[in-house]
């Protein structure tokens, strides 16, 4: 495998608090041995663990961004012990153009693991996360939300894996961020992600979904910057008390939990984020938007729960998210 390009203008090892970027070269027509510089703090105190901390793996999502820019302005040396590499913007092309991929070369970065590093922009950075930084983490959190196109109620989440030693040690790290919501997260096609990459390392693994819309609250700011903390100080790297309130066990037990639109049109929510539903209520109606004198098309829930996602734009296309189902743990269904 050819050596990744990408470099750290830091040290990644030395001891202290020290701010660069990774540097990834790219040559284009307006800087011809230009690069890309994507920001990077790395602090570290003596022997300990590591851990890895990414904001923007999609770029229009932002509570992650903002509490790790936050974390790298104020967290000290002195406040850890052992090392943590923070990156709030991952997918920094993407960030800097607030769009869910990479404008560069159109690519999904958590669909890009594991990536290559003789590939385009987006796979350069998933081979040097890959290969480099999270063999060298005990405990990864990569911040997400619902991006332009979705809103969620705020969850940390952990995915079923095979190995039950470590889902349960993802399970407890969850439970430490402490969102109002803690997911066991059924993904549609993890092929790609950075999640399974991580997991597939035997790591740690925390990721979210705070909120969406292409923006953020004062309230899911503040759920990721206490998440992030409780996280470091559960890791054994931050000293301090963790800071706990109630969360609601959610499960995601089959494919039902997703329900996808059939058609274009208007969207009109019948139910908001959080509220509990029966089988068959009303989810949401399309409108169709040609001409007037047409009957909408009603969506009903295919399982009872809590709805935790729902599409955030006025209008919605055929193929998009309509709205996602949680189950909370102990309502039977299993998973
Ligand atoms: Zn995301």
């Amino acid at each position: 495998m050819p050596a990744n390009p990408i470099k750290p203008t830091i040290p990644l090892d030395a001891d202290g608090k020290h701010h660069g970027f990774l540097r990834l070269p790219y040559s284009r027509d307006d800087s011809a041995w230009g690069s890309i510089m994507i920001p990077l703090t790395v602090i570290r105190n003596g022997e300990g663990p590591t851990a890895l901390l990414t904001g923007a793996n999609h770029g229009d999502e932002y509570e992650g961004p903002l509490a790790l820019f936050d974390l790298a302005y104020t967290l000290e040396a002195a406040d850890i012990t052992g090392r943590v590499i923070i990156v709030p913007a991952f997918n920094f092309p993407a960030f800097k153009a607030a769009t869910r991929v990479s404008p560069i070369d159109q690519r999904n970065l958590n669909r890009a693991f594991p990536g290559k590093p003789d590939g385009t922009v987006t796979e350069k950075i998933a081979d040097y996360f890959n290969r480099t930084l999270v063999p060298m983490a005990d405990i990864v959190l990569d911040f997400h939300s619902g991006g332009k196109t979705l809103d969620f109620v705020p969850f940390a989440c952990a995915h079923v894996l095979d190995d039950k030693a470590q889902e349960k040690r993802c399970v407890e790290a969850v439970r430490a961020f402490n969102a109002p919501f803690t997911l066991m997260l059924l993904e549609i096609d993890n092929v790609g992600m950075y999640d399974t990459a991580v997991e597939d390392q035997g790591k740690v693994f925390v990721t979210t979904e705070l909120g969406g819309g292409g923006t953020a609250t004062g309230t899911s700011v503040a759920i990721a910057k206490k998440g992030v903390r409780n996280v470091l100080i559960h890791a054994g790297i931050m000293k301090g008390e963790m800071e706990t309130g109630p969360t609601v066990m959610l499960d995601m037990p089959g494919d039902d939990c997703f329900t996808f639109s059939q058609n274009d049109g208007l969207f009109e929510p019948w139910v908001n984020l959080g509220d509990p539903v029966e089988a068959g209520d009303m989810l949401a109606r399309i409108w169709p938007t040609e001409r007037t004198g047409e009957p909408p098309v009603d969506y009903h829930a295919s399982r009872s729960g809590i709805v935790v996602s729902r599409h955030f734009p006025g209008l919605i296309k055929s193929g998009d998210c309509l709205a996602v189902i949680a189950v909370p743990q102990g309502d039977g269904a299993g998973g």
